[in-house]
């Protein structure tokens, strides 16, 4: 028996939603997002194959799917987009992802949709600039956050001002089959590290980051993958670590980079 979303706010006119257990089998637990603001709506990283079918009959029972606004993608990722095609076949909605990876999504889409349906991926992206942009969603505007390099080269977060959410993607993510919010962080950290010193680019990109995110009025951090951070006690401490840990560039030498035996 499938649980009812996470309602992570709710004033009437304006809703955060998320969705944490659609994912089943092999696949990392994740978390897919959506926003409703009046009569519009965005879905955030809507996923894969294994999601499509449970995401859309679950959203069904909130919207009216074929009319769905927008779906943003964070990055190019398959546990992120790799739908895209099921998505531009039954909704009209707007695809909304980094300019840099704007050209590489038609891939994702079968020959089928232009030949049969007329359909064409490229004109139904919205490639966003380096350095974000606001999107207008009902009366309020979302904003497109950069989080490049966080995990990947053109990298996009959705902070939304209303709600105060921060969905932050692959930042602050952790692989545990609970959506939950971190109540003990020291004890949540062995959840993240490995994935951060691997994934997150350098130090230096996540103290630009956490630099940014301290200029904003956040109430919740909420990745993609596993428990969200909420109140400024927990957002402090996630902040404080990320932005003095050491990984990916920091952390890689000669002994990486050798010729396989
Ligand atoms: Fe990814």
């Amino acid at each position: 028996m499938r649980r009812e979303p996470i309602v992570l706010f709710d004033n009437g006119a304006h809703q955060c939603l998320m969705f944490d257990d659609l994912v089943s089998g092999d696949g990392v637990q994740s978390n897919q997002f959506l926003i409703i603001d009046h009569d519009e709506q965005l879905l955030l990283d809507p996923g894969g194959d294994l999601t499509y079918t449970p995401l859309s009959l679950e959203l069904s029972k909130f919207i009216s799917v074929q009319d769905l606004t927008y779906i943003f993608a964070s990055h190019q990722d398959p546990d992120i987009i790799a739908s895209l095609d099921k998505w531009l076949l039954h909704t009209r909605a707007k695809v909304i992802c980094s300019k840099l990876w704007a050209r590489f999504l038609p891939h994702l889409t079968a020959n089928y949709l232009a030949i049969s349906h007329g359909i064409s991926t490229y004109d139904r992206i919205i490639a966003l600039p380096d350095r974000g942009q606001s999107i207008p969603l009902g009366k309020c505007q979302l904003k497109a956050v950069p989080a490049h390099f966080l995990h990947s080269v053109g990298n996009f977060q959705i902070y939304d001002p209303l709600s105060k959410i921060l969905f932050s993607g692959d930042m602050g993510a952790s692989l545990v089959e609970d959506a939950t919010p971190v109540a003990d962080f020291a004890a949540h950290l062995p959840h993240m590290e490995g994935f951060h010193k691997r994934y997150m680019a350098s130090n230096k990109i996540c103290r630009l980051w956490a630099a940014m995110v301290r200029q904003m009025d956040v109430e919740m951090i909420v990745p993609q993958h596993g428990r969200p951070f909420v109140g400024q006690e927990m957002i402090s401490a996630f902040l404080y670590w990320i932005e003095n840990l050491e990984c990916g560039l920091d952390l890689m030498g000669p002994q990486d980079y050798q010729l396989p035996r």
